[in-house]
């Protein structure tokens, strides 16, 4: 759950900045607040601050300015291993001469617990992770999905508030990394903890997290649910970043309350929602979805048309991706599914494009930041 009006969060980053040169600001001003057990996602290219914002969390890096609070208590006040925060991170970083179960029992015997809980614990966690079979193996002679499991089982077994996962599971293969995913979210739900979860990966981010902080040169673009970064990107570099958009470039000719009129390059008039450009006579960009556009009219009135010249398509097995381009040159592409409703098109074909208005936006050119 994401925090509510009058909610007290857990974890808060306020106005939080980093230059580790001091000339270049790597995060320019970060903020974010966070409700316990909330699975947040720091999503971007490289590059963008995300790790040194985990580092800073952690206590690995100071803060240059602003403030990191966890429950209400600035983190400065608190040295790292009193954070009570588990990291698990792409290089699994088990110890190589200890036992899975050695690897396990580590993070309590520092924390002073009795021999009897460190052995329940172990258990526990080993039968968590569905790997009771292989606590007395090394972690050489485990797979690379294993190994990363117990990395898991072992930021979790001391019960932290906070975990910090950066990239993960970047050096499993796809099938693996599906499966893992599956599992850090059974673990998410059944044991609580509050996640901070690094990824440039665009649909692990979306499949994973409540909230999405999308970075760019350290700056937060947008901070949002999974479906609302999807169908309500704040910028063009959103849009870009998060799935797949069609841009039409063109200016506004009216302003409603929740719809702006287009008058497209091509000559076209379309109504499409307001976004980030809002005035009579400014330069927008038009973005719809490839999967939001149909070949039909048979939206009627409703629907926003455009003529388009058939290209190439390619089968991608579930769907069927179709290249168009418009009269100035605008390449456009459409998912369709691979059913009834995907046509055979002649090569050069012009044909109608159509959407309805509420499954585009007008955006600006540029990438604006929007508060988070
Ligand atoms: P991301 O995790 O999004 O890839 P990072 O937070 O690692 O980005 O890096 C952000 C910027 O800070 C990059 O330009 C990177 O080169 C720089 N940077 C990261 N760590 C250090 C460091 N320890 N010393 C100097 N520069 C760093
Ligand atoms: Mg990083």
């Amino acid at each position: 759950m994401a925090v509510q009006p009058g909610d007290k969060p857990f974890l808060q980053f306020t106005n939080v900045k980093k230059t580790y040169d001091h000339k270049t600001l790597v995060v320019k001003d970060f903020n974010l607040d966070v409700a316990k057990g909330e699975f947040i996602t720091l999503l971007g290219p490289s590059g963008s601050g995300k790790t040194t914002c985990l580092m800073m969390l952690a206590g690995f890096e100071d803060v240059t300015s602003g403030e990191i609070l966890i429950n209400g208590r600035q983190v400065t006040s608190i040295a790292p291993y009193q954070r009570n925060i588990g990291m698990v991170f792409q290089q699994y970083a088990l110890f190589p001469h200890m036992t899975i179960r050695e690897n396990l029992a580590y993070p309590l015997k520092i924390r002073k617990k009795s021999k009897e809980e460190i052995r329940a614990k172990v258990n526990e966690y080993l039968a968590l992770v569905e790997l009771q079979a292989f606590g007395n193996r090394y972690p050489a002679q485990l797979s690379g999905g294993q190994r990363q499991r117990v990395a898991l089982a072992r930021a979790l077994i001391f019960a932290p508030d906070i975990v910090l996962m950066d990239e993960p599971l970047g050096a499993l293969d796809k099938k693996l990394r599906e499966q893992m995913q599956f599992e850090i979210k059974r673990l998410h739900d059944q044991l609580g903890f509050t996640v901070i979860y690094v990824t440039h990966d665009q649909t692990e981010a979306l499949t994973m997290s409540d909230r999405i902080a999308v970075f760019n040169h350290g700056i937060v673009q947008q901070c949002a649910p999974p479906h609302v970064l999807y169908e309500r990107p704040a910028n063009l570099f959103v849009a870009d970043f998060i799935g797949e958009s069609n841009k039409l470039k063109g200016t506004i000719e009216a302003v409603g309350d929740e719809r702006v009129d287009v008058r497209l390059d091509d000559g076209g008039l379309v109504s499409v929602l307001k976004a980030n450009r809002t005035e009579v006579g400014q330069a927008t960009t038009v973005s719809i979805r490839p999967e939001k556009l149909t070949f039909t009219d048979r939206l009627g009135s409703a629907g926003n048309q455009i003529r388009a010249r058939f290209v190439t398509s390619h089968y991608v097995g579930e769907y069927i991706r179709y290249h168009f381009e418009t009269a100035d040159g605008t390449e456009l592409v459409v998912k369709n599914m691979n059913d009834s409703s995907a046509p055979q098109l002649d090569p050069q074909e012009e044909i109608s494009l159509a959407w309805l208005p509420q499954d585009s936006q007008a955006l600006d050119r540029h990438d604006s930041p929007q508060p988070a």
